[in-house]
């Protein structure tokens, strides 16, 4: 874990309630999965972002306004400092994917954007994939462009059918495949019980994010253990639903 202090380069929304921001300055050693915890002035808690895209000095986050804190958040002015834990969390193991495995990475909603940090980091490594992206309906996709320009196969899911496959990110086939998946735990779930393999990214509600409090705990084939320290990356065999 690092305390950082990071400027606020720029916010645009990608959706109507949907911003991406990116922070300025000495961010840390970062991994696709990871997250950072952010410090709003009024607020106790700081606010858990995953990171969608990082490098030496930036990260970039997306994130969904659906309360006080996100709100704050996005209406901050560029050149804005602010009090970031970072390097917080495992992040996704890239080499416990099998040899010869077909690679899927799969995200419902806001759980979409720490895909983007693993998928350039898969191309950097000639891994193939493919990308299942899942929506409830064509006003809330993000960042599909983004992966179309990485190169990457992308498939979009609207449970309306307003884009794309209409249903469920199920709809595609993830049999017998090596699944990245974050979302919602519905979600997850699904993709668990049709996946051969794979890792869960979660988003349960944390206090600390760095392991102390133990208020994220869940239960998991290895015991009890915290999803801000100890994940929020799980693999199938860890999980206990
Ligand atoms: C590891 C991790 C990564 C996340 N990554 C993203 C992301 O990339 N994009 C995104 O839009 N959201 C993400 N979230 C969810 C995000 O943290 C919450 O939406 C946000 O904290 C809500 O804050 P708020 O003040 O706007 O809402 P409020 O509901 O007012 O928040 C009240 C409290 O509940 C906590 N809380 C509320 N919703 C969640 C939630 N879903 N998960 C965890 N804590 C919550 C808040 O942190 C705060 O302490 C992530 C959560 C975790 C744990």
């Amino acid at each position: 874990m690092k305390q950082a202090l990071l400027k606020i380069k720029s916010t645009v929304p990608l959706t109507n309630d949907v911003f991406k921001t990116v922070l300025e300055g000495d961010v840390g050693t970062l991994k696709a999965g990871q997250f950072i915890d952010i410090k709003l002035k009024g607020f106790t808690l700081r606010r858990p972002i995953s990171v969608c895209d990082f490098d030496d000095n930036s990260i970039t986050i997306v994130y969904k306004t659906v309360g006080e804190g996100t709100l704050a958040l996005s209406s901050l002015p560029k050149g804005k400092i602010l009090d970031v834990l970072t390097e917080l969390g495992n992040g996704y193991v890239i080499t416990k994917i099998p040899k010869n495995a077909q690679v899927v990475l799969v995200g419902g909603g806001l759980g979409v954007p720490p895909l983007y940090g693993l998928a350039k980091n898969l191309k950097k490594q000639n891994i193939n994939f493919d990308m299942v992206l899942g929506f409830n309906s064509d006003k809330e996709i993000i960042l599909y462009n983004e992966f179309l320009n990485l190169g990457v196969n992308t498939v979009v899911t609207t449970a309306d059918g307003s884009c794309g496959v209409k249903g469920f990110v199920t709809q595609a086939d993830l049999k017998n495949k090596y699944v990245f998946a974050c979302g919602p735990v519905p979600m997850l779930k699904a993709v668990y019980e049709v996946c051969a393999d794979g890792q869960f990214s979660f988003e349960t509600r944390m206090a600390c994010g760095f392991g102390v409090c133990q208020g994220c705990t869940i239960q998991t084939t290895q015991g009890f253990l915290r999803v801000c320290a100890d994940g929020p990356v799980f693999t199938k065999e860890q999980i206990v639903w």
